[in-house]
């Protein structure tokens, strides 16, 4: 049981081991994985296995943890080979940023050529 774990947050149960995932890395306080539907050859998912909706919040609330998201994302880069050509690290963020998930995740994204970030 975690104390700020939502039963009704997609990606609390994920955390929780209640909805399977592909596991890519997890640390104490972080977890990342493969992204359901990938829009690049790589489309990891990071995010902090405590419950925060999204990055305004995080980045607020716990910029220590922010830190530990960007360095496990860092770390699956560097794993999966991007650090050389190159990734996009994004954050979707409320209505605008077109965010469908409210528990804060980072897509990592790369394996090729991504183009402008708006199309
Ligand atoms: P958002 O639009 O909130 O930034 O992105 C949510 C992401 O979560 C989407 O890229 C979507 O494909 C992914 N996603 C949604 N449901 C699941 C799921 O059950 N498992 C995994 N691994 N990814 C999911
Ligand atoms: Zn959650």
């Amino acid at each position: 049981y975690h104390a700020s774990m939502s039963s009704d947050c997609l990606f609390c149960r994920i955390v929780a081991g209640e909805i399977p995932a592909t596991i890519v890395r997890e640390t104490a306080t972080t977890l990342a994985f493969r992204d359901i539907d990938p829009k690049a050859p790589v489309h990891v998912l990071v995010i902090p296995k405590e419950h925060y909706a999204d990055v305004a919040t995080l980045g607020q609330s716990d910029p220590e943890l922010a830190g530990q998201v960007l360095a496990t994302a860092t770390e699956v880069a560097e794993a999966e080979g991007l650090l050389a050509d190159g990734f996009r690290l994004m954050f979707n963020t409320g209505g605008h940023g077109g965010q469908e998930v409210f528990h804060v995740h980072a897509h990592l994204l790369g394996g090729a050529p991504l183009g402008p970030m708006l199309a």
